[in-house]
C-alpha cells in the first residue's frame, strides 16, 4: 500500500468515527428518554420496550464498530494495516474502501466463519 492510500484510508477512517460516534450518540439518547417522555399506557410500554431492544442492538453493533475502526486507526501507519491477520496476505483495497476496519481478507473471513 501507498503512503498516498494510507492517507486516503485514515482521512476515511476518521470520518467513519466521527460518523458513527454521532449516531451511536443519537441512539444512546434515544435508549435515556428525558423523564416524563416515557410510555404512558401499557402497549405505549410494550412497543417502548420493542424499540429498546433495537435500539439497544444497534447501540452494540455501533460501539463494537467504533472500537474496530479506532483500533484501525492506530495501525494504519504500521505495516500490519492492511494485511491478513490470518493468511498476512494483502487484503484487496475495494473491500478496505468498504470497511477499512478490515482485518482479515474475504477469503480467511469466510474461513473463519466472521
Ligand atoms: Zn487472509
Amino acid at each position: 500500500m501507498t503512503k498516498e492510500e494510507k492517507q486516503k484510508f485514515k482521512t476515511l477512517i476518521d470520518q467513519e468515527i466521527v460518523s458513527l460516534s454521532k449516531e451511536a450518540e443519537s441512539i444512546r439518547e434515544s435508549l435515556y428518554p428525558e423523564r416524563g417522555d416515557g410510555p404512558s399506557d401499557k402497549v405505549a410500554h410494550l412497543s417502548f420496550k420493542l424499540d429498546q431492544s433495537i435500539h439497544i442492538q444497534r447501540y452494540e453493533e455501533a460501539t463494537k464498530r467504533l472500537n474496530r475502526l479506532r483500533h484501525a486507526y492506530l495501525k494504519i501507519d504500521t505495516k500490519e494495516y492492511g494485511v491478513c491477520q490470518e493468511c498476512e496476505e494483502d487484503i484487496a483495497l475495494e473491500r478496505l474502501q468498504l470497511m477499512p476496519e478490515s482485518i482479515y481478507c474475504v477469503a480467511c473471513m469466510n474461513e473463519l466463519g466472521l
